[in-house]
């Protein structure tokens, strides 16, 4: 098993060393791509108006781009790297990923652009904007890697996994889920630079709107890890007939 690691957090965040490490022992082969800034909220953004290089960081096996999560996973398996990793990883966020964000999280997006490249990919995340818990991270990344090694859930699979941030002995188990939903975001921060012209913080996002038993919402709520297979696909397959309907009374 040959192992690439990304993050959104940049290649300076424990998340990612502790996510490097705690695959380490499964891999013949582990290398770190991460960003070399934090990226979160990048989602699926690519470079295109200028160059990337891949530099080494100070860390063994390491290196960061000057780019966002997608562009180092890409940029890593479809030119530096002269292997093909088996597996793609990405984390450990600060934060959970959960509902709606799994759109503008940069950790999931470097989860998909290896699942995009045809590699199963897998994303974590913690559930506090705070690093507190990663040996509760650390470990329910191990039982997950050791479980997709001995036994790949399927041939093809992007995982979002989502870790309260508790105590281990706090853990209440694991549950596959599907994505809630959160409400429409909050407003932009409007406020003033020192030269009196308006300038914007994008704002926190929405209340939750279903946190029902099934959803990640719910399952980080009992302290138990949340799993959710996501897919690509934006294309909505049940609005094709109305759509159709509205096609043919055009005028
Ligand atoms: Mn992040």
């Amino acid at each position: 098993m040959r192992i690439l690691v990304s993050n959104d957090d940049g290649v300076f965040s424990p998340g990612l060393h502790a996510l490097a490490d705690a695959v380490a022992g499964f891999a013949t082969e582990v290398i770190v791509v991460a960003p070399e800034a934090d990226r979160s909220g990048a989602s699926n953004s690519l470079t295109l108006d200028r160059p990337l290089y891949v530099r080494p960081s100070v860390r063994p096996h390491t290196h960061f781009v000057n780019g966002t999560p997608t562009d180092c996973v890409h940029v890593a398996v479809t030119g530096f790297l002269d292997w093909r990793p088996d597996l793609v990883v990405s984390g450990i966020n600060k934060g959970q990923n959960l509902a709606e964000d799994t759109l503008y999280s940069g950790t999931v997006a470097a989860a998909m652009e290896g699942f995009l490249l045809g590699i199963p990919a897998i994303a974590f995340s913690l559930s506090a904007h705070n690093f507190s818990r990663l040996d509760t991270a650390t470990h329910v990344v191990q039982r997950v890697i050791s479980g997709v090694v001995h036994a790949p859930p399927s041939k093809h699979y992007l995982l979002n996994v989502n870790i309260p941030s508790v105590p281990l002995g706090e853990l209440q188990g694991y549950e596959v889920t599907r994505l809630g939903r959160r409400h429409e975001a909050q407003p932009v921060i409007r406020t003033h630079s020192p030269r009196g012209e308006p300038m914007y913080w994008v704002g926190p996002p929405g209340e939750i709107r279903d946190a029902t038993p099934g959803t990640d919402f719910h399952a980080i709520a009992q302290n138990r890890v949340s799993i959710t297979p996501l897919r690509v696909d934006l294309g909505s397959a049940s609005e094709m007939d109305s759509l159709a309907q509205w096609l043919q009374r055009l005028p």
